[in-house]
């Protein structure tokens, strides 16, 4: 017998087990953006507008190109680009199912609020961007959200009180946002995208210093410390970081 859960009744399970984005895709197809917005602050940890916008653009990307995210099943058949490594990115990943993890996210280290979808296999996709003027769509929806992340975040000041304060405000501003046209945000364009090859699927090897298991593709291949994992041959990687993409 499975163990009861004490967050999903039976049903709810049966149908999770069978496809577990079947919620998230109902609410995407019917462009049910809080939805997705709560979605997506289960794995982000909170609202904001950065995160709202990721939710928008990856909406109405796949719209655009008639897709839903029922085709990301973790196997790089949609897959997502995206340009910023911030709560942007995590909304892009919530809603398209495109994660870090499943190898149908591409980072690619732009800065830029900006996401592309395409299918495996086609040679169109789309490219979701940010308006350049967002910010003062987002000023004009919540006048305080800018003094208060100006006071909370860039100087870190203010105490707790305007701390929660600016969480109050951030949630307000997301929720604001999701009630805008797309057009008023974000720009889409058809774009022929550059893909990189599906994901090796790499042998396996044992370093024999950390005895720890690594990716045949990620050991030292010559010299002295051949066959080592990285770490043991103390070789410069890359990592991706609040800086983006750098040499660690
Ligand atoms: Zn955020
Ligand atoms: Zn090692």
């Amino acid at each position: 017998m499975e163990t009861p859960s004490v967050l999903i009744d039976s049903a709810r399970r049966a149908e999770l087990k069978n496809n577990p984005r079947a919620e998230f895709t109902r609410a995407i197809q019917q462009k049910d953006l809080a939805a997705c917005l709560l979605k997506t602050a289960e794995i982000h940890g909170h609202f904001c507008p950065g995160s709202a916008l990721g939710v928008m653009a990856s909406v109405w990307g796949l719209s655009r190109l008639c897709l839903d995210s029922s085709l990301s099943d973790g196997l790089e058949e949609l897959m997502a680009i995206v340009e910023i490594n911030a709560c942007f990115a995590d909304g892009v990943q919530a809603v398209s199912g495109c994660t870090l993890g499943n190898n149908a996210l591409v980072y690619r280290d732009l800065g830029k609020h900006a996401v592309t979808f395409t299918v495996r296999g086609s040679d169109t996709g789309v490219r979701v961007r940010v308006r350049p003027d967002f910010q003062s769509q987002i000023s004009r929806a919540v006048p305080e959200f800018y003094p208060l992340l100006e006071k909370v975040i860039i100087k870190r000041g203010g105490g707790p009180e305007a701390a929660a304060a600016f969480k109050a405000t951030a949630r307000k501003a997301a929720f604001a946002l999701i009630e805008l046209p797309f057009e008023h945000l974000l720009i889409s364009q058809l774009t022929t995208p550059q893909l990189p090859d599906y994901a090796p699927i790499a042998a396996s090897l044992i370093c024999p210093v950390c005895g720890e298991q690594v990716m045949a593709s990620k050991v030292v291949s010559e010299g002295e410390a051949k066959g080592l994992c990285y770490a043991c041959a103390k070789q410069q990687t890359w990592q991706v970081e609040g800086r983006g993409i750098v040499i660690q």
